[in-house]
């Protein structure tokens, strides 16, 4: 970089970026994007990001959060996350899940890989402005972005999370309300809980409460909506896995006559759970939730259904159709952030920047990483559009069926290309690969015939479903 504006003004100082990419955001999307690209093309890149380093919103995670999904499906291309299998504890058998910490070291170590090759440089601290600006919010230093730079937006898709949203409901200033981060700094333990939330933060939130001896009972679950989820062992990086249960997904919707009865299919074939047995969900974001999860949350009995929380007084929720009634110093506990961003999809390639979207469906790591290796490999833009459409996450049960089948056309798209398919095919982050030493396999052919026979049908019947 070079100062070409010196003064004793530190806000008009101008410096320009000497980069042939900024990436907007250093979260997952970010990193995964600049590994892929930098490992296939000599190009020197700027990564932003209002935060002071990498790992984007996992620096501000819940303190006992995990991946909800397998390591190894989560982070850059080049440096596999985990990727043991689980010897002890409720999970024996299954991958291993990364805490917070696990995985902001990670990236804080393929940063320093990143930055050592000489090619990569961090802003941290620095926030991305518009019309091709970035501001330093500790020097106030303006730098901008030269012509010719490529913007890469990382943020397109950032989660919304607790910790940094006010709650979505009016709050008394007598009321005990609580970010879902704050449950490991309570002083008192209160005499009931309120967990306010349907996804995975709240399930995250009440796992943690009965596992450190809560009582179910003391625990008031406010659930808007009941959520699908998908049962964690079918989701393991193991293609005779993986792929089995894409070919009980396209199975299951072949045959089905709903949307509910796909769903129902999918809880049959042990793909899809749900909390409660009597109650049919309307939400499928789809976390993957294990076993022993299921059977804690089972445990608690006080579900409030009454639609979207509106405000909490002392002693009280208020909903649109009337008000519950709490324990007079009850623990609100904030878990209702959107998590999942639901933008629309656009083209990944844009005239003002490059987008990173999920390609195959809900996995935003691969995604990313797929980007910067079509960026790396590829020039013309509408060619790396038609390759690599992207794919929205899920909210409700016709989002899924749309993800699922826009996520597999753009798995057979870029498939089709066979240098992309090889690459594929050795990055842990792609779940549904068969990697190159993937000895000869009589589940995993039986597999992949039953994958082959069952797409055509099934992509028909989620096509009219969604
Ligand atoms: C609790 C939780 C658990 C999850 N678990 C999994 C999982 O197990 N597996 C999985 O695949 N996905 C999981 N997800 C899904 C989630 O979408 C992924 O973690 C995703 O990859 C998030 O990465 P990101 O880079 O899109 O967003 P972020 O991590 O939020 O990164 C975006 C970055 O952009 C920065 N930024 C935004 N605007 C600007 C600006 N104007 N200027 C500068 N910087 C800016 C932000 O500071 C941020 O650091 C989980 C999500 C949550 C919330």
């Amino acid at each position: 970089m070079d100062a070409t504006t010196p003064g004793c003004d530190r806000w008009s100082v101008t410096r320009t970026i000497e980069a042939d990419y900024v990436v907007i955001g250093a979260g997952a999307a970010g990193m995964a994007f600049v590994d892929a690209l930098t490992d296939h093309a000599d190009v020197r890149v700027a990564l932003v990001d209002r935060r002071h380093s990498v790992g984007g919103h996992w620096l501000e995670a819940y303190p006992f959060v995990r991946l909800h999904q397998a390591s190894a499906f989560y982070g850059v291309a080049s440096t596999v996350l985990g990727g043991a299998i689980q010897q002890e504890g409720p999970e024996k058998g299954l991958h291993e899940r990364a805490s917070q910490p696990e995985i902001c070291d990670y990236y804080e170590h393929v940063l320093r890989r990143m930055v050592s090759s000489g090619r990569v440089e961090l802003l941290g601290s620095s926030e991305y402005v518009g019309d091709r600006t970035v501001v330093s919010h500790l020097s106030g230093e303006r730098l901008t972005v030269p012509a010719g730079c490529r913007i890469v937006d990382a943020r397109y898709l950032a989660p919304v999370i607790p910790a940094e949203t006010p709650p979505p409901f009016a709050v008394a200033a007598d009321a005990h309300v609580v970010p879902v981060n704050d449950l490991v700094r309570l002083d008192e333990a209160p005499r009931e809980y309120v967990v306010v939330g349907s996804g995975k933060t709240a399930t995250d939130a009440i796992v943690f409460l009965l596992t450190r001896g809560v009582d179910p009972d003391a625990i008031c679950w406010v659930r808007p909506r009941d959520p699908w989820m998908l049962s964690r062992a079918v989701v393991q990086p193991d293609p005779a896995v993986f792929l089995g249960m894409a070919a009980d997904i396209m199975r299951s919707a072949s045959d089905a006559t709903s949307l509910d009865d796909l769903f129902l299919r999918m809880e049959a074939a042990g793909i899809m759970i749900r909390i409660d047995p009597r109650v049919t969900p309307t939400m499928a974001k789809a976390p993957t939730l294990a076993t022993w999860e299921l059977d804690l949350l089972r445990t608690v009995e006080n579900v409030v259904r009454r639609g979207h929380l509106e405000s909490v007084d002392r002693g009280k929720l208020g909903f649109a159709d009337g008000s519950v009634s709490i324990a007079d110093k009850a623990v609100v506990v904030h878990c209702a952030g959107d998590g999942l961003r639901l933008r629309p999809p656009i083209p990944v390639w844009g005239p003002e920047a490059i987008t990173l979207q999920p390609i195959r469906s809900g996995f935003p790591c691969f995604g990313a990483a797929l980007v910067g290796y079509v960026e790396a490999t590829r020039s013309d833009d509408a060619e790396k559009n038609r390759l690599c459409p992207s794919s929205p996450y899920g909210n409700s049960l016709a989002d899924w069926a749309r993800m699922t089948v826009l996520g597999t056309r753009a798995a057979q798209s870029f498939s089709a290309e066979p240098d992309i398919k090889a690459w594929a095919d050795r990055v842990a982050i792609n779940p549904a690969r068969v990697p190159p030493d993937y000895g000869p396999s009589d589940a995993l052919d039986g597999v992949l015939e039953r994958l082959a026979a069952h797409t055509p049908a099934g992509l028909a019947r989620l096509s009219s479903l969604m």
